[in-house]
């Protein structure tokens, strides 16, 4: 057999009588290293392009700024910024110039409350597709997905891991991804998707497909999160999450529910800090917000129906909200008389008071935008984005898709699948840029059409989109 004469060539002819008995351990240790994932996956594709790029005489919004620079010249080489000067850069002959005209570089965007598996498919492919189709969807998807100018996701739930690890390898086209992997969540509770002919679960049973899929998991006790987290973690998340109480998109769980108990919320803190990295929770009601901050989660998603009090506490406390502007299109789409449309009739006018908590009491907040079975809407990706104009000058909307989305990014610590500094052009952070046919900080909606506006996208130094090409 092909892989037993493959297995002899690694160990060595099976001349010794010790062969079948025992394997010197050294040599076990080394075949078992080989047959790890990391050590066995194949050369990324060879890439032809230039080692340098050079972008000449463009205007910089570099992230954090609320101002552009100066006519600048930034020459990337590998992955990461070299150089910024106003002053002429020289270029060798394997540096690709780009001459960007006085257009405007910008840090590549970032979406916090992204699910990369859940936005091709229907809930019921979600749910029972064919896996290999779900996967590949999904890399078409990432690829439109870095061509709106999106080129880091923070996955919030989701079977992620073989699609950033084939996207991180060179083999498929997309934005960089910081995966969460199953959300996790109660019997019942907002992510349960299992049908009432699912149960009784026998504890310790067989898992059902969705939770075998990896897109929810479901923990029931503080040692069963502690499972589920360390799971997840195992696979290579990066951030946890859970969800402390209802949701829109379930079939089962109220919007008024509180699903984790405090004990259990805070296993999942625990298992998360010893691998030094955070929760994040999905909530919405004070009472889910509450028993997320009583258990020291790091970061609230939505919370869209908070109090005042909840708001001045997650600020008092340093918490991290990541908000969506979500636009109405989600709600009204939802059938008229149909469950999700009354939760979703509960949660909206929340989004707009939401804001304006966050700017009255400056909480860190992060702009995401959890498209979710939409293919349609996720092409709003960037028009979402352009809607925070409802509540944020163009800079501050910008700033918190770059560098203040990347601050979030960060308290993954040695956990961010990515090293070095996103969100920002600067010497020395990753090459992840935009070059814009006009000044974003005065038309927050030229974001809104990537297609036209995005005339360079480049991720970790390379260019995926150049209509300048010379
Ligand atoms: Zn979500």
């Amino acid at each position: 057999m092909r892989s037993c004469t493959w297995l002899k060539k690694v160990l060595g002819a099976p001349d010794s009588r010790a062969v079948g008995r025992f394997w010197p351990v050294a040599l076990l240790a080394s075949l078992l290293a080989m047959l790890s994932v990391p050590a066995m996956a194949q050369q990324a594709p060879a890439d032809a392009g230039p080692q340098a790029t050079l972008f000449q005489n463009v205007r910089i919004f570099d992230g954090k700024n609320a101002n552009l620079s100066a006519p600048s010249n930034v020459l990337v080489r590998g992955n990461t910024i070299e150089r910024i000067s106003t002053d002429a850069i020289a270029a060798d002959a394997n540096t690709l110039v780009i001459d960007g005209g006085g257009r405007t570089l910008m840090p590549g965007l970032i979406d916090a409350h992204w699910h990369a598996m859940f936005i091709r498919p229907t809930p019921a492919e979600m749910l029972t597709g064919n896996e290999g189709y779900l996967n590949l969807i999904a890399g078409d998807e990432a690829k439109d997905t870095l061509l709106r100018g999106f080129t880091t996701v923070r996955d919030v739930g989701g079977p992620v891991f073989g699609l950033k690890q084939a996207i991180d390898a060179g083999f498929a086209v997309g934005p960089r991804i910081y995966p969460a992997g199953a959300m996790i969540t109660v019997t019942s509770g907002h992510g349960d998707f299992r049908s009432l002919s699912d149960l009784p679960r026998q504890i310790g049973g067989p898992l059902t497909r969705g939770e075998q899929l990896g897109g929810y998991a479901i923990a029931d006790s503080p040692d069963e999160v502690r499972v589920r987290v360390r799971e997840q973690l195992m696979q290579g998340a990066s951030q946890i999450k859970l969800t402390a109480g209802g949701g829109v998109s379930s079939p089962f769980s109220p919007i008024d529910v509180v699903t984790f108990t405090v004990p259990e919320l805070q296993a999942a803190v625990e298992a998360a800090h010893n691998w030094g990295t955070y929760v994040t929770v999905h909530a919405f009601t004070p009472a889910a917000i509450e028993s997320a901050i009583a258990a020291g989660v790091t970061c609230i998603e939505h919370g869209f129906l908070m109090t005042e009090a909840d708001a001045k506490l997650i600020a008092q406390k340093g918490i991290w909200l990541s908000l969506q502007p979500l636009p109405d299109e989600m709600r009204t789409g939802m059938p008229v008389g149909s469950v999700q449309r009354e939760k979703a009739d509960e949660v909206f006018p929340g989004i707009a008071r939401t804001y304006e908590y966050a700017k009255k009491y400056k909480i860190k907040t992060a702009f995401g935008t959890d498209v979710l079975f939409s293919r349609a809407l996720a092409q709003q990706q960037g028009a979402i984005l352009a809607s925070l104009a409802r509540w944020y000058t163009p800079a501050e909307a910008l700033i918190m898709a770059t560098s203040t989305n990347a601050e979030l990014l960060k308290l993954s610590g040695k956990r961010a699948p990515y090293a070095g500094t996103l969100g920002v052009v600067e010497t020395g952070a990753l090459a992840d840029l935009l070059l814009v046919d006009g000044n974003p900080l005065q038309n927050l909606n030229l974001v809104a059409d990537p297609a036209r506006n995005f005339v360079v996208i480049m991720k970790d130094g390379k260019v995926y989109k150049n209509t300048l090409s010379r």
